[in-house]
């Protein structure tokens, strides 16, 4: 929701049933608030499964859209899947690179693989900018996240004005078992809970492989993504499973989370709390 705060005269516009004495002139000033949404995920393929339908709908609301990305993702055992160890369920068999005729794939392969996912998903849910912070996959650190959201968004602020509606991973462990998640959930809810000028709003997103718990003791709310912009979320999914060795694309992300892509598919939605 874009809700704009709309002063005239200084005082919110209200509907008089009498006739008002005759006053002298006053001038007539307005003041638009704007609001941007800035977003913050820890691995590549997170930001479309976690976020992709809220990143739609505030797009489709007019705002502007940011996305902090906080690891490469480079930790993923699909590595071994790409390399021939083990043979992936998505796949239904056992890569062979050098059949395939791709190199066997180094860490420095995967980070560029899914930097390619990545951005090409941003791009296709037309994101006004996203960043990278580059710390290690399995070791995101609350402190660094919080720092680097905080310079952000005054960055945000200082070119654009406005405020910004705060959204990422959850901190609560009912609705999250990923440290690394639950490290940038810790850092969102820490600037809540310091409050800056620039803070409007901060919301917590579930991750589809936790869409099926309780989360006892939390109010949870859907967010939908209808027609195009629903269309534009599956889309942006694709990208991560899309594969083409000869062009730098290896489908990280449906070889990783298979089950979270279907269901995204057929139902793109988030879950969040506040
Ligand atoms: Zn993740």
């Amino acid at each position: 929701m874009d809700r704009r705060t709309v002063l005239i005269g200084g005082v919110a516009a209200t509907t008089a049933a009498v006739l008002p004495s005759p006053k002298p002139k006053t001038t007539t000033t307005t003041t638009t608030t704007v609001f941007h949404s800035l977003f913050v995920w820890a691995h590549p393929d997170d930001d479309t499964l976690g976020g992709g339908a809220a990143i739609a709908a505030e797009k489709a609301s007019g705002k502007k859209v940011f996305v902090i990305m906080v690891t490469d993702g480079e930790a993923t055992g699909v590595r071994d899947l790409l390399n021939g160890s083990g043979t992936s369920s998505w796949a239904g068999y056992t890569h062979n690179p050098t059949a395939e005729d791709y190199a066997p794939l180094t860490q420095d392969d995967i980070k560029a693989a899914r930097r390619r996912e990545f951005e090409t998903a941003m791009r296709t849910l037309q994101v006004d900018e996203f960043i990278y912070l580059s710390l290690p996959d399995g070791g995101v650190d609350t402190t660094s996240v919080q720092t680097a959201v905080e310079n952000y968004a005054q960055t945000i602020v200082n070119q654009y004005g406005g405020q910004i509606d705060l959204k990422g991973h959850t901190y609560k462990t009912v609705a999250e078992d990923h440290p690394d998640h639950l490290a940038i959930g810790n850092a969102l809810h820490n600037i809540a809970v310091d409050a800056p000028t620039w803070l409007r709003s901060s919301r917590y997103f579930i991750l589809w492989e936790l869409h099926g718990s309780s989360f006892i003791g939390l109010t949870v709310a859907r967010v939908n993504a209808i027609g195009a912009d629903a269309a534009r979320v599956v889309m942006a999914g694709r990208a991560y499973e899309a594969w083409a060795p000869v062009q730098g694309m290896f489908a990280v992300g449906g070889h990783s989370v298979p089950e979270a892509f279907t269901a995204l598919f057929s139902d793109p939605h988030g879950l969040y709390h506040s």
